[in-house]
């Protein structure tokens, strides 16, 4: 096991829920404009209200993670100030940034991919969502798609180094 884990929850790429299955995607276009490989998808319902990738480079914004952009994306396309009742997707735990984010705009659920075990702050790091301070608690289901993003992820850095 390496910085990138998943528990095992043998979900079988058959088996792997739309929205998942497109965060990879996202994951895989990001690595491929040189980016890290993270993608992210916010629905309420059946209905996506957001897609979204890493885009640091791109937009040269240590801020534009995957799920972060997906939730303002999704704020836009619902116009509420929340996202109470959508979940979110995403391929790599997310970081403390995101992690509050999701707790501001009220997510109901979050599944994410490969545990991350430097910068991730769900089930690593400070466990923001555990926090007393923290006043939203979404539901979190993780190591869905873990293999997949964990591999990915494992590409990147190789090629970096
Ligand atoms: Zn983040």
């Amino acid at each position: 096991m390496g910085r990138w884990q998943g528990r095992a929850r043998n979900v079988s790429e058959a088996d792997m829920p739309t929205p998942m299955d497109l965060a990879l995607s996202l994951a895989e276009a990001a690595a491929a404009g040189g980016e890290a490989p993270v993608g992210a998808v916010i629905v309420d319902g059946d209905t996506i209200l957001a897609a979204e990738r890493n885009r640091m480079r791109e937009l040269n914004d240590p801020t534009a993670h995957a799920e972060f952009l997906a939730i303002r994306t999704a704020l836009a396309t619902r116009g509420t100030g929340r996202l109470d009742g959508c979940d979110l997707y995403v391929t790599l735990e997310p970081c403390a940034m995101c992690a509050g984010a999701i707790a501001h705009v009220r997510l109901r659920r979050v599944y994410y991919g490969a545990e991350d075990l430097k910068a991730g702050a769900i089930d690593n790091g400070v466990r923001l969502f555990e926090s007393p301070n923290c006043h939203h608690h979404p539901e979190v289901i993780g190591g869905l798609g873990a293999k997949r993003s964990g591999e990915l992820m494992r590409q990147f850095f190789q090629r970096l180094r």
